[in-house]
């Protein structure tokens, strides 16, 4: 199952020119489901937010990035699936490739559903068909509630929001993105990958 929810991946992408995993080494199973923000400075900056579900990651492009203040509603767009090993991505893709630009890891860790009290065995996919998933999150910088709630008409475009939960790890009037901008997993800024992984 996993490798037909990867063929949109693999289409858009020529994986002798981009350092890109290509999806070919399996996912662990582990105990608690993973997460991913990447910071991805392609044409226009934005972040990427994954969330593991049956061995991929299910993708939305939130261009202004999370928010730990719960009075921001940050639009996020679906992406295709990504590959679980993508999680640990960071480096260049080349430009005139699919989405040409400098990756980071900008936050990951764990996560759990929160399904509505009315449906404790509800799944990943059930939530994500509803167009409501609430997710707790254990991550370096992101924690707590979670909600991703689809808005917009039939027929458009799905659109998404990503919005802090109140919850005790809220932080009102903070601003995340700029207060830690950078990798988590190497502690390097956008520029610095650019820089020692860039195309000379
Ligand atoms: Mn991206």
């Amino acid at each position: 199952m996993s490798a037909d929810r990867l063929q949109d991946y693999r289409a858009k992408r020529d994986f002798g020119s981009t350092p890109e995993p290509d999806g070919g080494a399996p996912s662990a199973a582990e105990e608690r489901p993973r997460f991913v923000v990447q910071k991805h400075a392609a044409s226009t900056l934005h972040y990427d937010f994954r969330l593991e579900d049956s061995g991929v990651l299910v993708s939305w492009a939130v261009p202004k990035g999370p928010s730990m203040d719960p009075a921001q509603r940050r639009l996020a767009m679906p992406t295709e699936d990504h590959p679980m090993d993508y999680a640990g991505f960071e480096g260049v893709i080349p430009q005139g490739e699919y989405g040409g630009g400098t990756v980071i890891v900008w936050d990951r860790g764990t996560f759990q559903l929160l399904p509505p009290e009315d449906q404790p065995d509800v799944t990943f996919q059930d939530l994500y068909a509803k167009g409501r998933l609430t997710v707790s999150l254990a991550g370096e910088k992101l924690r707590g509630g979670f909600a991703l709630i689809r808005t917009g008409k039939a027929g458009e475009r799905a659109r998404w929001l990503l919005i802090k939960m109140k919850d005790d790890e809220a932080l009102p009037g903070s601003d995340i993105t700029e207060d830690a901008p950078d990798s988590v997993l190497t502690g390097r800024s956008l520029s610095e990958v650019a820089a020692e992984e860039g195309e000379l």
